[in-house]
């Protein structure tokens, strides 16, 4: 029998990260694909830093984008990307929208890579935070988002693509702007967690989230599962309780952080932190533009703060002489306030008079090594999940270089994923006929865990066609 909606994963199966799932509903006539993201554990383990994939099919042979062999399509992708620059004479996709949940890599990156003739629905801020990351990256082949036909939402705005509903509603993630979808298909409800947290800042988005779900009866969750099996409470919170802790016997001269740009929460806590207990926080250019560029939209509350401009405690450090437009930019607004005494070159940094913190993306060694020598310094290891969507660097690596320098280490983080006790209640309150777990390398955890109740769980694999009636 032919089915109603066919649902193809693509990636994010039995891994962190990497969504891409391509949704036919054959009734509507309707194809797309919700999020479509890179998994960044297993690009990393492909490429060094700087070091770029040459075409688009070197990443589909290596697992990384979704291929179109495997779902009858052509035209998915626009093969001119290897130049960079925007096409337009792509020929037509049959695919009819991509839809985007979050503003993380893992959910947004193979945009770099599509057709431009097919429309990317994102949330509003979504979609800025994209392009500021756009902006502040080294452009390549895997950082393209030119020409792009967004096509903005907001919670409260009901989506139709043909005559497919989909109802966006924000949640509580590590970034804001991150929304699940309750989509209205022909084969019933269908709920798309995206990733999701009750225990976080904004948690009443979460729950505005489930409330939203129980106005519908759900036949399929497609459910992420990050932590579906291990469990820790932490929240930002407790984050800036444990950095209040070490701050305040802080025997150090200063502290190398390290998180990820995108982790607008933890960007504020440590501004915070710093400015209370009267530490510089040294930041990159790069990431100055970037919140400079959040400050601009403001359009959470929660962008109002750290303000690049206004907030005297946050030092930018500058990289010689102005070679791109961004730099210009935040280097002339600075000026132009009379700040600029807050651009420090490399070496200024030995010569502070005041304790600081030097936030970093990456780890140079060569500039810590270059610190003043009679400093003493602490690290603290901010990512949000270590283990997931949003790791970079090789720990390892860098612990032994501390070591070596005699560097002291701390891990302090909050999961911007939903903890175990919180998963189970979510999945039983929607009670789902099926639920499909994704972006956790434990799907049959599900299984053992759903096994005494109703809940049919159906583990997906990487483009077999699930068929829903
Ligand atoms: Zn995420």
């Amino acid at each position: 029998m032919e089915s109603k909606v066919d649902l193809t994963f693509c990636g994010g199966i039995n891994e962190v990260g990497g969504n891409a799932l391509l949704l036919e509903d054959h009734i509507h006539n309707v194809k797309l694909f919700i999020d479509f993201g890179i998994n960044i554990k297993s690009y990393n383990n492909h490429y060094e830093y700087l070091q770029f994939p040459k075409s688009v099919e070197e990443l589909i042979r290596l697992g990384l984008l979704p291929d179109e062999a495997e779902i009858g399509f052509l035209n998915l992708y626009q093969r001119e990307s290897v130049k960079i620059k925007y096409n337009p004479s792509n020929a037509s996709s049959k695919l009819d929208a991509i839809i985007i949940s979050h503003p993380h890599r893992d959910h947004f990156l193979a945009l770099s890579f599509i057709n431009r003739n097919i429309p990317v629905y994102a949330g509003e801020f979504t979609q800025k935070i994209i392009s500021a990351y756009y902006k502040c990256t080294k452009r390549s082949i895997i950082n393209n988002f030119e020409g792009i036909k967004w096509k903005l939402f907001r919670t409260g705005d009901i989506i139709h693509i043909n005559g497919l509903e989909i109802i966006p509603c924000h949640v509580d993630h590590s970034i804001p702007a991150s929304y699940g979808f309750i989509i209205k298909t022909s084969a019933g409800n269908c709920v798309y967690t995206g990733d999701f947290r009750m225990h976080g800042p904004l948690s009443w988005m979460s729950y505005d989230f489930v409330k939203k779900i129980k106005e519908y009866k759900v036949n399929t969750l497609i459910c992420e599962g990050t932590h579906v099996n291990q469990g820790h409470f932490e929240s930002e919170k407790k984050v800036k309780r444990n950095l209040k802790q070490l701050f305040k016997q802080m025997p150090y001269d200063y502290a190398l952080v390290k998180y990820d740009r995108l982790n607008w929460d933890r960007f504020r806590t440590y501004s915070v932190i710093a400015k209370m207990n009267d530490f510089n926080y040294i930041i990159s250019e790069k990431d100055a533009y970037f919140y400079y560029l959040m400050n601009k939209d403001k359009i959470y509350e929660s962008m109002r703060h750290p303000n690049i401009l206004n907030d005297d405690h946050i030092l930018i450090i500058t990289n010689g002489d102005v070679r791109f437009k961004w730099q210009e930019t935040i280097r002339t607004k600075l000026y132009k306030e009379g700040k600029g005494n807050r651009l420090l070159k490399t070496k200024d940094i030995s010569n502070l008079n005041k304790k600081f913190l030097l936030y970093l993306t990456r780890l140079p060694i060569k500039l810590i090594e270059k610190l003043n020598k009679k400093f003493k310094g602490v690290f603290i290891s901010s990512y949000l999940d270590p283990y997931t969507e949003e790791y970079v660097d090789d720990n390892h690596s860098i612990s032994r270089k501390l070591m070596q320098l005699g560097i002291p280490s701390y891990q302090i983080h909050a999961s911007g994923h939903i903890m175990p006790h919180d998963l189970y209640k979510f999945i039983i309150n929607v009670n789902p006929t099926t639920l499909i777990p994704i972006h956790t390398e434990y799907p049959h955890f599900f299984e053992s865990l759903l096994e005494n109740s109703e809940i049919k769980v159906l583990i997906p694999e990487k483009y077999r066609k699930i068929q829903l009636n």
